[in-house]
């Protein structure tokens, strides 16, 4: 937990959030300013700040929920497609410094820039 972090936040319950799945190392949330109908993030619950310090066993865990999540959201949603995205480090796009994975889906001719 780190205080000044949002997501740690959103994880402890302090702030509140639309919860699509949770387990004892990850939630998936609704991201706040959707790129698509759906568009939802999963929240490693431990602060970890980027990829390059997850370890591997939470990092293969983590691509078990999000292929997972990925096949209940086409399903759901009846996306055409479905991008799966992860930021490390500002220069890449990363705002939030904990670690999360976008999962965005996608619909023909939607117009999407990610
Ligand atoms: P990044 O740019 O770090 O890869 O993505 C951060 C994501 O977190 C953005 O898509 C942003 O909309 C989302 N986000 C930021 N603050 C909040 C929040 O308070 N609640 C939720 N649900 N999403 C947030
Ligand atoms: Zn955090």
């Amino acid at each position: 937990m780190n205080d000044n972090c949002i997501f740690c936040k959103i994880i402890g319950k302090e702030i509140p959030s639309t919860t699509l799945y949770e387990d004892d190392d990850f939630c998936i949330i609704m991201d706040i300013s959707p790129a698509s109908k759906g568009h939802a993030i999963l929240l490693v619950k431990e602060h970890v700040p980027n990829i390059f310090e997850l370890d591997a066993e939470l990092a293969s865990k983590a691509l078990v929920v999000v292929s997972k999540v990925a096949k209940a959201m086409k399903e759901e949603l009846k996306c055409d497609g479905l991008n799966i995205l992860q930021n490390n480090g500002e220069a890449a796009g990363q705002t939030v410094f904990h670690l999360h994975i976008h999962l965005i889906p996608r619909y023909k001719d939607d117009q999407v820039n990610i």
